[in-house]
């Protein structure tokens, strides 16, 4: 606050002071009475210690001229900055509602405004602004990317599309992996209104947009194992983990479903065998366990569970070993066992799971989108958490 009003202040009275000179000239005022009143007011809030009024004092006197545009926009930008929107705006809708602004200071003020909006929430207003701002074809990209922040908010996919493509256009740089995270969305729209083909076309859309977009895959898995096609499911699933090994935690639940819908059983267990020997961690050691005690029984899963934790600890690991070995015969160690077990389970809720690379933002479910910067696919399994059991 008080930075503030040490800016306002010299501003506020040299504006104030060249006003009342222009009146002066013009009505004969006499000499001696050259300073604004509201200059004075402000001055004695300050005495007051009323720093709010003051500055509000101030900020009403300041004159628009094209000497003070330039002050107007540092000061509604700090406004903003410093958490205080409402008088960003109030800045900036006066210096917008000024005849004299040159095409570009007009432009630059919209920019300012936008700003504000959507600081504020007033996402409506801010995308009219912005709106505005492309027709004016200055400032079009900062336009074009606060548009696209708008319509991610409110979920326009299209829009977002539209905006995408014109990004584009202007930047010369591909947006690969938004617009298929944009066409994923709006294949999980159709799906929830029953129009399976729409989502299916936008799928492919979005492979066809970027190859690469694991979640169009793992959806597209998803459709085909609702239409009972397990084997095309599994084949998906499989190249989806080949294409990014980050994400066979997320698909290895589903793997197994599907060969469970199959009723193929051995060849899920090879497969399981084959991701413990490669990938420890990713879950195919607790999928193999609940495998083992359906077929051979509890005994043959513990023992297969303490080569695991021998190899490669983990608390989830842990966690099952403890609950099998609870259920064994032996009073003494199933106390023991008992009494670690909360322990562990309150280890294992504490962590947060996934974690932005590019933000560090930390969640407990995948984001598709991070929360904190926005950025897509960009959230991803920390390498130490495997799957929970
Ligand atoms: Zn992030």
């Amino acid at each position: 606050m008080q930075e503030l009003l040490l800016l306002l202040l010299p501003v506020a009275a040299a504006s104030g002071w060249l006003a009342a000179r222009r009146s002066a000239r013009k009505e004969k005022v006499p000499q001696g009475c050259e300073t604004n009143p509201v200059y004075f007011r402000g001055l004695n809030h300050l005495l007051n210690e009323e720093p709010d009024k003051a500055i509000d004092a101030f900020v009403e006197m300041l004159e628009v001229d094209s000497d003070t545009v330039e002050t107007h926009l540092a000061l509604g930008n700090l406004f903003r900055r410093r958490g205080e929107v409402e008088r960003a705006i109030r800045i900036h809708q006066n210096l917008i509602a000024r005849p004299a602004l040159t095409r570009e200071q007009r432009a630059q003020a919209l920019l300012e405004l936008g700003q504000d909006y959507m600081r504020a929430g007033l996402y409506d207003r801010a995308e009219n602004l912005f709106r505005e701002l492309k027709e004016t074809k200055l400032h079009v990209k900062q336009a074009l990317s606060n548009l696209l922040v708008i319509y991610e908010k409110e979920r326009d996919w299209k829009a977002c599309l539209d905006v995408a493509d014109e990004l584009e256009s202007i930047t010369g740089s591909k947006m690969m992996l938004q617009k298929s995270h944009y066409y994923c969305e709006l294949a999980l729209a159709a799906r929830v209104q029953g129009r399976g083909a729409d989502a299916l076309g936008y799928l492919k859309k979005a492979l066809s947009t970027y190859r690469g977009c694991v979640r169009a895959n793992h959806l597209q898995a998803q459709f085909a194992s609702a239409q009972g096609d397990y084997r095309g499911a599994i084949k998906i699933l499989r190249q989806t983990a080949e294409q990014d090994a980050d994400y066979l935690p997320e698909v290895l639940p589903e793997i197994v479903s599907n060969f469970r819908h199959l009723g193929d059983l051995q060849e899920l267990k090879t497969l399981l065998g084959e991701i413990v020997g490669q990938r420890p961690g990713t879950g195919a050691e607790l999928a193999m366990v609940d495998l083992l005690i359906e077929q051979q029984g509890e005994a043959a899963a513990a023992d297969f569970l303490a080569d695991q934790l021998a190899r490669e600890p983990s608390l989830a690991l842990l966690l099952r070993s403890i609950e099998l070995n609870a259920r064994m015969p032996d009073a003494q160690s199933v106390k023991f066992l008992e009494g670690l077990r909360p322990h562990i389970r309150r280890l294992l809720d504490q962590r947060p799971i996934y974690q932005c690379n590019n933000c560090g933002f930390a969640a407990k479910t995948l984001h598709w989108q991070c929360p904190s910067c926005r950025r897509w696919s960009t959230i991803k399994r920390r390498p130490a958490c495997e799957t929970e059991p």
